[in-house]
């Protein structure tokens, strides 16, 4: 079905865009999306365009959701897959809208490797194969507190794309052994490093948060990839490199530019 699913993608694209105004909009209110050059920039919004007519977004509890704040939902969402197709996105559908945080009873990765978030007022959930949950409060302050590396979208996307291996558990899906064993080497080494800091006190720019498992070292370390990759590049070196691989982007050149 791969056509149909392409010539729809297509027909899309031919019938719908990005007004001027709320991608003006949504630079200016997510920084991170500053240096994609013209040709990234158009596959960007492309891509947001597929999203947003792919995905089913419901607002839950009186929560109404503007155009400006579905499509800053889906370039952020998007972002991360630029390089690696939307595709990686397949499979479900939903993204549940909440007005502020939502409280969660269960804690960490159930049986079923569900991730559970609550951090500090920011609160996310992604599902394997079901849907992304959001606080609105935590996207509208992802902006403001973009300074500071935290987003709650690029966080569950990152969780999303961590998942479709099966489990959440900081290991994406890579081409090669190689490339698997590679990856396991690094990052563990760079968690066990972020684990050590924490355990003394240390303070980092991640948040230590990150500590708690693979998966939301992988996650946040995402986060600050894509929000402040030059943080990024001069703590972890290392795991920049690995991720600048792993999502064919280099932020921290692009920002810097
Ligand atoms: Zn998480």
């Amino acid at each position: 079905m791969g056509w149909f699913r392409d010539w729809k993608r297509r027909r899309v694209l031919a019938q719908h865009r990005i007004d001027d105004a709320l991608w003006k909009r949504a630079r200016r209110y997510l920084p991170f999306l500053k240096g994609l050059s013209a040709d990234e920039e158009k596959r960007l919004r492309d891509m947001a365009v597929i999203f947003l007519a792919e995905k089913q977004f419901t607002a839950v509890q009186g929560l109404q959701l503007s155009d400006q704040d579905r499509v800053e939902i889906a370039l952020q969402a998007c972002l991360p897959v630029l390089e690696l197709g939307i595709d990686w996105y397949d499979g479900w559908i939903g993204i549940i809208v909440h007005p502020s945080d939502f409280k969660v009873e269960r804690t960490r990765m159930d049986e079923d490797g569900v991730v559970h978030e609550w951090r500090d007022e920011l609160a996310g959930e992604s599902w394997p194969g079901g849907p992304v949950v959001l606080s609105w409060e935590a996207l509208d302050e992802s902006g403001s507190v973009a300074r500071g590396g935290a987003n709650v979208v690029l966080h569950e996307f990152a969780h999303k794309i961590d998942m479709l291996t099966g489990d959440a558990d900081g290991v994406p899906p890579l081409p090669s052994r190689e490339a698997r064993e590679r990856w396991t080497k690094v990052f563990d080494a760079e968690f066990d490093r972020f684990c050590a800091q924490v355990e003394k006190g240390k303070d980092s720019f991640l948040d230590p948060y990150a500590a708690e498992h693979e998966a939301e070292f992988f996650a946040v370390a995402s986060e600050a990839f894509f929000e402040s990759p030059n943080a990024l590049r001069k703590d972890f070196p290392k795991l920049y490199e690995l991720f600048k691989e792993f999502y064919r982007q280099d932020p921290a050149s692009r920002l810097s530019a």
